[in-house]
């Protein structure tokens, strides 16, 4: 910083030297700003102002100053560097700093410079009247730079592949949490482990963290994965196989922190598979083995990748924290999952909502009886109930659910009246809730192939948000969602 002492030093000097050149005849003006990262723009606009005067006097704000005004996370460059900038540039006849504290237009009021050069942006119609009174002529110049340095700094900051994005590390920590309880995350796991899990605090990635890790040289090493902000939001959270241009992944990450290492002959640790481009990367780096927490088996990418590890030896080991449950889940001799009545548990999503299920078919309930569900009936018609989504889904604006009235669970069993009515639903809900674009979707047929987790038909009528995209997944599974457990209840 500099001293208080030096800037009124300054100030005095300077008053004295704009004495003398007004003595002397000559024009004196006066420039000011922040002069924050410093560039053509602001040279062009000083160049300007110096040559409408003899004696040009360039302004430059404090750094205390400026963050009052710009915020915390500005001046970028310090007061002094600023100074020191403008001084060897030899274009101002003084340059003075500007304090925080100082009363409203003091340097002005003090200097009474003959032009005052300003940008339109600075001053209202009433304020360049009213400055009049203290300058002879206010001179405005247009911006000499198409972007000003705000400008220029909202776009480093938008493309820097960070945590600028609002929210985005909150959003992390929350996908973190959310991850350790479904893997079955403990304090007292060896490392990598612990670090792994820290690690993911690194990413930039609200739809799915990822951290990496290796022992290389004596030393951990860890890598995140970091969404791209250049790319629409959208894009980056609705993304499928877009999430390779949405991301740099975390194997990519680490190995940018390893440097230049020819053959990588050492374990990798991550807590999400290797996507297929990755593993290649992996192979050719010469890694052999590979332990991860979660996978996506049913994606093509995952697909890919297995079979890459497969055909060139290396080793894939998932890492269970949760073995427990898996244990007494494979111990139990399960049912075929086709038994059941009314639902289909390999569909279930989440413990909750598995239970729940389990509860009401042990009762020898059908969940989406209109009698017996636990949420809102907007209105019935001869052969359908409808509801609104309690738990709708991402990227949606309005989301209905159209229920048969009578237990019908094959597509069959819809009759002609039904179809019908079906149809006048569509229409009269796209009327009362004002849909003007959406999707009709209708599961049926076998649940492992319709991704159905109730039996009982029933048809989705979906709004998406706009300018976003919703999934709708058609297809399931055969065999419970791995750390789910079957739990019967008492009838
Ligand atoms: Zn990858």
């Amino acid at each position: 910083m500099i001293s208080e002492e030096l800037i009124k030093k300054m100030n005095m000097e300077m008053l004295q030297n704009v004495e003398n050149a007004k003595q002397n005849g000559k024009k004196v003006g006066l420039v000011q700003g922040s002069w924050d990262l410093f560039h053509l723009g602001h040279l062009k606009y000083i160049l300007e102002a110096r040559k409408r005067c003899d004696y040009l006097i360039v302004a430059m704000d404090s750094d205390e100053k400026i963050k009052k005004r710009k915020g915390n996370d500005r001046p970028i460059i310090p007061e002094e560097e600023r100074y020191e900038f403008i001084q060897l540039l030899n274009i101002a006849d003084s340059v003075i700093v500007k304090e925080a504290n100082e009363p409203k237009w003091n340097l002005i009021k003090s200097v009474k410079p003959d032009v005052l050069i300003a940008i339109k942006e600075n001053y209202s119609e009433e304020q360049i009247t009213e400055l009049k009174e203290f300058c002879k002529e206010v001179a405005i110049l247009p911006r000499q730079s198409e972007s000003s340095t705000s400008d220029k700094i909202r776009k480093i900051m938008i493309s820097t592949k960070g945590k600028q994005l609002k929210g985005t590390y909150e959003q992390v920590l929350a996908m973190i949490e959310e991850m350790k309880a479904r893997v079955g995350f403990t304090d007292d796991l060896e490392e990598p482990l612990p670090m792994l899990f820290e690690n993911l605090k690194d990413s930039t990635d609200v739809v799915c963290p990822v951290s990496t890790a290796c022992f290389w040289n004596g030393k951990w090493y860890f890598g995140a994965n970091h969404s791209d902000f250049n790319i629409p939001k959208y894009d980056i959270i609705n993304r499928t196989e877009l999430y390779y241009a949405t991301t740099e992944h975390a194997e990519m990450n680490l190995l940018k922190k390893l440097g230049d290492v020819p053959v990588l002959n050492t374990p990798i640790w991550t807590t999400l598979f290797p996507c297929d481009k990755c593993m290649k990367v992996l192979i050719d780096k010469g890694v052999k083995e590979i332990f991860y927490l979660e996978d996506h088996p049913e994606r093509n990418w995952s697909k890919r990748s297995h079979e890459l590890a497969l055909k060139n030896g290396i080793k894939v080991t998932q890492i269970h924290l949760k073995e427990e449950v898996l244990e007494d889940n494979q111990s139990v001799n399960y049912p075929d999952m086709d038994s059941f009545q009314y639902i289909y548990p390999p569909n279930a999503r989440h413990q909750e909502q598995l239970d729940i299920m389990m509860n009401l078919e042990g009762q020898n309930k059908d969940p989406l009886d209109p009698e017996i569900i636990e949420q809102e009936i907007l209105y019935m018609t001869d052969y359908w109930y409808i509801s609104p989504n309690r738990f709708p889904y991402a990227g949606v604006e309005q989301q209905f659910l159209i229920i048969a009235r009578n237990p019908i669970y094959k597509k069959e069993d819809i009759t002609k009246e039904m179809w019908l009515d079906l149809q006048n639903i569509v229409l009269d809900l796209s009327a009362k809730y004002n849909i003007p674009g959406g999707a009709l979707c209708f599961r049926f047929g076998d649940p492992a192939l319709s991704g159905a987790s109730l039996k009982r038909l029933h048809a989705h009528l979906i709004q998406p948000k706009e300018e976003n995209q919703t999934k709708f997944t058609i297809g399931g599974h055969k065999m419970l969602k791995k750390g789910l457990v079957l739990k019967y209840f008492q009838k």
